[in-house]
């Protein structure tokens, strides 16, 4: 089989690669020459664990091709992913010109039978607007050629992309003919040979689907970080509660963990593109709406805590930033809390130190040059009036803490991610504040 990877981005690459590695013979596009360019030399534009190894090996077999002219790749796939950004438009629906300008791309050079797959995340309906624009771009060119169209939403995690593609938990196609499920069953074989399961059902079922996953994790998000600030009040330990819920097979302890709030690319573009597509509906979705300002709440939490630790007395004050992209093992800085939070210090006229072990290049896009960027973990604590620790990344779960100390002005360390021992810090002599526990005054 051949196909076409529209988009080279955290899905499009991941994707391509993937298919890649199977055995499929794979070309990605992008409209972006520099990317295009960079790719046949061997740099990714992304960061994500594993990729690189694997789309060198794919390129050496002669598997993965990389070209930004849509048109030659068309002509000879027998699927077609479309998986470019579908980012939120200012009513906080789904930007989807993106999506239809490939569609229409793809209908002004298919020459033969094709399945056209979103894979982007998409509301329901817009497989017909798919259609609708290769049919309009077809009878423009007075073609009759045949295709179907098909949803097959994407559920990686950035940092853990490889083997969440390798070996999914299950794979969801939405289909409205036997010759689609067919060739979609003939790709995704591979990927099934150890249990795991594609999951057939109609298109706009397809598209819901994956909006419906991902509002439900970020409820769960935004629902323990709730819980968690009324722990925090009421005297209660939100650790010991994760644990005592989590417990509960019905509940379970994923995705259970308080902390600053969900960023990235995904879930706040994605409960905000369902509250839209309900309400443009004539449906009101309550809870997404309280997952939204839950989330948007949490996002300043700590700086509270911290304006709250200073008496509101920031300026001039050094804060250190520890993990800077919206999660661990990810470069991607879209939406993250670390953001919001670094706004809120240096509009309290704090300067700030930070360091992200992968992030900083795509951090310097959004923040410049208004805070520092230091080379090691260490180096952004020297003369320190806190340290604030953003994003769980492993390097900072255990670190030397009696050198934190010598090299920070103050021993005050604000935890977003809860990662720390309470009680081990007071030990060592640290103001220590985390998420969801009366710690310190
Ligand atoms: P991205 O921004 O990283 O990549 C999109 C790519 O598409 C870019 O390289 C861009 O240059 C390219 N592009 C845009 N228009 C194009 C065109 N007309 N022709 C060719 N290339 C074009 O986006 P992403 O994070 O990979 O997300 C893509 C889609 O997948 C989104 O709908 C997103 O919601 C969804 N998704 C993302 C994730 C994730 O973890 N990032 C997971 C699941 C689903």
């Amino acid at each position: 089989m051949k196909i076409a990877v529209v988009g080279t981005g955290y899905v499009g690459l991941v994707t391509g690669t993937c298919f890649a590695e199977v055995g499929i013979d794979v070309t990605c596009i992008d409209i972006d020459q520099k990317k295009i360019d960079n790719l046949k030399q061997g740099i990714l534009p992304i960061y994500e664990p594993g990729l690189e190894e694997i789309v060198s090996r794919n390129v050496d077999a002669g598997r993965l091709h990389f070209s930004t002219n849509l048109g030659e790749a068309i002509q000879e796939c027998d699927v077609a992913f479309i998986a470019v950004g579908t980012p939120p438009g200012e009513d906080g629906s789904a930007d989807l010109k993106y999506v239809l300008a490939v569609a229409r791309s793809i209908g002004e050079n298919m020459t033969d039978y094709c399945v056209v797959v979103t894979k982007s995340t998409v509301p329901v309906g817009t497989a017909a607007k798919v259609r609708r624009e290769i049919e309009a771009a077809l009878e423009r060119r007075d073609a009759d050629i045949e295709f179907d169209v098909a949803s097959n939403p994407e559920f990686l995690k950035e940092g853990a992309a490889i083997d969440d593609f390798l070996k999914p938990d299950r794979i969801v196609v939405g289909v409205s003919s036997e010759r689609a499920e067919d060739v979609m069953s003939k790709l995704y074989k591979p990927f099934l040979l150890n249990g795991h399961p594609i999951i057939f059902m109609d298109i706009p079922s397809a598209e819901m689907t994956k909006y419906a996953a991902n509002s439900m994790l970020a409820t769960k998000i935004s629902f323990m970080n709730d819980i968690a600030n009324l722990c925090e009040i009421m005297g209660a330990d939100v650790n010991m509660v994760r644990r005592g819920i989590g417990s509960d097979a019905r509940i379970g302890h994923r995705f259970i963990y308080p902390g600053i709030g969900y960023g990235g690319s995904c879930f706040p573009k994605d409960v905000k593109a369902l509250i839209r597509t309900a309400s443009e509906n004539g449906y009101d979705m309550q809870v997404l709406k309280a997952v939204e300002s839950v989330n948007e709440a949490q996002k300043s939490v700590l700086f509270d805590k911290v304006s709250k630790h200073f008496g509101g007395e920031l300026k001039g004050k050094k804060m250190a930033i520890w993990g800077l992209s919206f999660k661990p093992k990810t470069d991607d800085m879209r939406e993250a809390p670390s953001l919001v939070i670094i706004e809120k210090l240096l509009n309290a006229g704090c300067s700030v130190s930070a360091y992200d072990p992968v992030a900083i290049q795509e951090a310097k896009h959004s923040l410049g040059d208004t805070i520092t960027y230091a080379k090691d973990p260490f180096e952004a604590l020297i003369d320190a009036d806190a340290l604030l620790v953003v994003t769980e990344w492993p390097e900072f779960r255990a670190p030397n803490f009696g050198v934190v100390g010598k090299l920070m002005k103050e021993k005050a360390i604000f935890d977003g991610r809860n990662i720390y021992d309470a009680k081990e810090l007071a030990e060592l002599g640290y103001t220590y504040h985390c998420i969801g526990i009366k710690t310190a005054h």
